[in-house]
């Protein structure tokens, strides 16, 4: 393939990226978007693997199908509860590959690329890379449960990471002047303080914030695509890095708006957030106090008798796989003439958009499910709210409670309706490990068990 059609071919492929991001913005659209994505992936490697370049094609088939039946086993098997980590994995891979890619091409044959500003492509490469493995590795580690989600908040952190960022500084101008026999030493330095550096700043983002952390890796990601893209001189790396790199980045801003968290505290890790004031102890004990219990019949009552019924879904649905069964009793419901909405947090669940898929998956409509600025003033109105394994995004402790890690967070004001069902299995903490008051508020009756088992006991009692 000669040099203009490569450079079209790439133009092509970089369009479709554009199409896929688009079509990725709203659920009707989503379908399309992927396809678009793929398109362009194909049309992509097709071209890079014709340019030219690669002369030979064994390893490169080899790879790409071994890779491919790893991805589609993975992408097949996994639980929607671990699609989070899946992700998070994920780009640790895109930032182990481009400092691999990095150092390959650093120790490799520099060509016509030889100079300074190759060298601190290259730096950028690698940094951006390490920092983006080592801290996705322990955000995957952080979303699996294995590492604690509390924020480690090491003394004096901020010196720390100052002191890293300017010892990285003074290491680039190093490789920068340095010829590839001398560079390649603070080059390899400045890859472990990255890593380093990866490690302490997602270890000091508490639970809540962990949204944010995950979808600015994912900018990252990109980020360090786009550098290898200068580095290797492809066009096409440089601009889908930079859409990936700003979509991230964007994402980012606006979940952090939505949870009323500055996006330079989320980078920084923990930077200026408050204390925890008031530990509580054994945090699987959650809060204690006077608990109404409640089951199914009377459930099915409250909602029989009820006006406007708001279902406000979370991570336990997710878990319990009750989404079909919840959109059954919704629509049993709306036949009996009750309206029926959904209210749905940004940060409900454990990815961006979880619950929306969730919810399309079961093929609730569209038209009945709300964001919380939509909805949080029309609890007053509502008689009955089915909290579905839900927790922190209906905590009031994030309006009252100023010693709370998720102080600050827009949360779904459940209590101002008349009746609150919590659908739960215990008074366990969610995942930013704090007590939750509405367990014991006066409007609040709970239904413990499995939400997969009181959906379903909920289903049978409305039905008969
Ligand atoms: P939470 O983690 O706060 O609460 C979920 C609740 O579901 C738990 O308290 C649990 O209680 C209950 N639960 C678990 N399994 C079941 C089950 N099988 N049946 C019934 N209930 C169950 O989830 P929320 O959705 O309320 O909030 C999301 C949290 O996750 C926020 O803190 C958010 O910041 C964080 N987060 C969000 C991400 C995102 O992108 N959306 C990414 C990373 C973190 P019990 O054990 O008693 O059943």
């Amino acid at each position: 393939m000669d040099q203009a059609l490569l450079t079209v071919a790439y133009l092509i492929a970089g369009v479709f990226f554009i199409l896929s991001l688009g079509g990725l913005s709203s659920q009707e659209t989503a379908r399309k978007g992927n396809l678009y994505g793929i398109i362009g992936m194909l049309i992509a490697v097709v071209a890079m693997a014709t340019g030219g370049e690669v002369t030979s094609f064994g390893p490169l088939v080899g790879a790409i199908l071994l890779a491919a039946v790893i991805g589609a086993t993975l992408a097949a098997r996994v639980a929607m509860t671990a699609m989070p980590e899946l992700v998070a994995i994920l780009h640790s891979f895109v930032g182990l590959a481009a400092v691999l890619v990095g150092f390959a091409a650093y120790v490799g044959d520099h060509g016509s690329h030889a100079g300074a500003l190759f060298n601190v492509e290259i730096f950028i490469d690698i940094w951006i890379g390490s920092l983006t493995f080592t801290g996705s590795v322990i955000a995957f580690g952080k979303l699996r449960g294995s590492i604690k989600s509390k924020p480690l908040l090491l003394p004096g952190r901020h010196l720390v990471n100052l002191a890293m960022l300017i010892g990285s500084i003074v290491l680039c101008v190093m490789v920068a002047k340095a010829s590839p026999a001398d560079g390649l030493q603070p080059l390899l330095i400045a890859a472990g303080i990255a890593a380093v550096l990866g490690v302490h700043l997602v270890m000091a983002i508490g639970g809540a914030d962990m949204p944010v952390v995950v979808s600015m890796l994912n900018s990252y990601s990109g980020w360090t695509a786009s550098a290898a893209g200068f580095m290797l001189g492809n066009d096409l790396l440089i601009v889908t890095g930079a859409l990936v790199g700003s979509s991230g980045l964007i994402l980012s801003i606006i979940m952090c708006r939505a949870m009323n968290r500055s996006i330079v505290s989320v980078i920084f890790g923990g930077f200026g957030a408050a204390p925890v004031a008031k530990p509580s102890g054994d945090a699987d004990a959650g809060e204690a106090g006077e608990i109404q219990e409640t089951n199914a019949a009377q459930v099915a009552g409250e909602l029989l008798a009820a006006k406007k019924v708001v279902i406000t879904p979370g991570y336990g649905l997710a878990v319990a796989r009750a989404q079909h069964t919840v959109h059954e009793i919704s629509k049993t419901l709306r036949a009996a003439g009750v309206e029926v909405t959904f209210a749905i947090h940004p940060v409900a669940g454990r990815l961006p958009g979880h619950m929306n898929v969730l919810l399309a998956e079961a093929n609730v409509p569209y038209d009945i499910v709300f964001e919380m600025d939509e909805i949080n003033g029309d609890f007053p109105d509502t008689d009955v709210v089915l909290v579905i394994g839900a927790n922190d995004i209906v905590n009031p402790g994030a309006e009252t409670d100023e010693s709370s890690p998720i102080y600050g967070m827009p949360v779904l004001k459940v209590w101002d309706s008349k009746r609150v069902v919590m659908c739960k299995r215990s008074r366990a903490v969610g995942y930013a490990g704090v007590d939750n008051p509405l367990f014991t508020h006066p409007a609040t009756h709970m239904f413990f068990g499995d939400a997969g088992a009181t959906m379903g006991e909920l289903l049978q009692a409305l039905k008969s």
